[in-house]
């Protein structure tokens, strides 16, 4: 059997068989699954998965959310490309996770302002990524749509893009072995990911000006003062 799962391993909340004996152990959060209490039997079958509460959907949002406030700014302001990785991770599980994606759970009818159709040199610029703000596309068709035009050749989508970026984890460690298409994805994603980002956090109600200021202060008043002083005055 392929689906085997076994005690003692990270899994989802979800409800597991015991193979051995057949009692059900329910997780109702993510967590080591335990030996069968039963017969103490530690292969497991998926049984179902549990849905996340609303509460804790609520709250997986903010923190993603918070964490690509930080690395747009991050990105963009600090020229750090180290955090382009995470942004490509945030737009993932709030886009295009399948089932799971987080902005449409929260927004269902979140739409994207449509890009330019007046592209120049085949490629549609990020500040022209949302330049028609009275046309509306759904998330799928902003996913799908196309950035770098080629001829005949395979297209860079947003979604190409962000996929690229996850799977190879970066865009340092990968320049030598990469085809073009996914170089030109990976080098292009840190000047579209930060617009991207913004464009989704203007578009739920979030200032990002004084999001951004707001966490930097939080971080600020966190440090760690080695002197062992006053905590510093802002
Ligand atoms: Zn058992």
């Amino acid at each position: 059997m392929g689906c085997e799962i076994y005690a003692n391993n990270m899994v989802p909340a979800g409800s597991y068989i015991c193979l051995n004996c057949k009692k059900e152990t329910v997780l109702h959060l993510k967590d080591y699954l335990p030996p069968c209490n039963a017969c103490g039997g530690d292969v497991f079958a998926l049984n179902a998965m549990i849905d996340l509460s609303e509460e804790e959907i609520k709250k997986k949002f903010t923190e993603i959310t918070e964490l690509m406030i930080m690395a747009t700014y991050f990105t963009e302001e600090m020229k750090m490309d180290g955090f382009v990785p995470v942004l490509a991770l945030n737009l993932k599980m709030l886009l295009a996770n399948d089932a799971e994606s987080l902005l449409p759970r929260l927004f269902p009818n979140f739409t994207f302002d449509k890009a330019t159709p007046n592209y120049k040199n085949n490629i549609v610029m990020p500040d022209e990524l949302f330049a028609l703000p009275f046309e509306q596309i759904r998330i799928d068709e902003f996913l799908n749509q196309t950035v770098v035009f080629r001829g005949n050749r395979e297209p860079i989508t947003v979604i190409k893009m962000i996929d690229t970026v996850v799977e190879k984890q970066g865009i340092h460690a990968i320049k030598e072995s990469m085809h073009e298409d996914e170089y030109l994805s990976a080098s292009s994603a840190k000047f579209y990911f930060p617009v991207i980002a913004k464009h989704i956090i203007r578009k739920i109600g979030i200032n990002y000006e004084e999001k951004i200021k707001e966490i930097l202060f939080k971080i600020q008043i966190k440090n760690f003062n080695p002197s062992g002083g006053e905590s510093p005055v802002i």
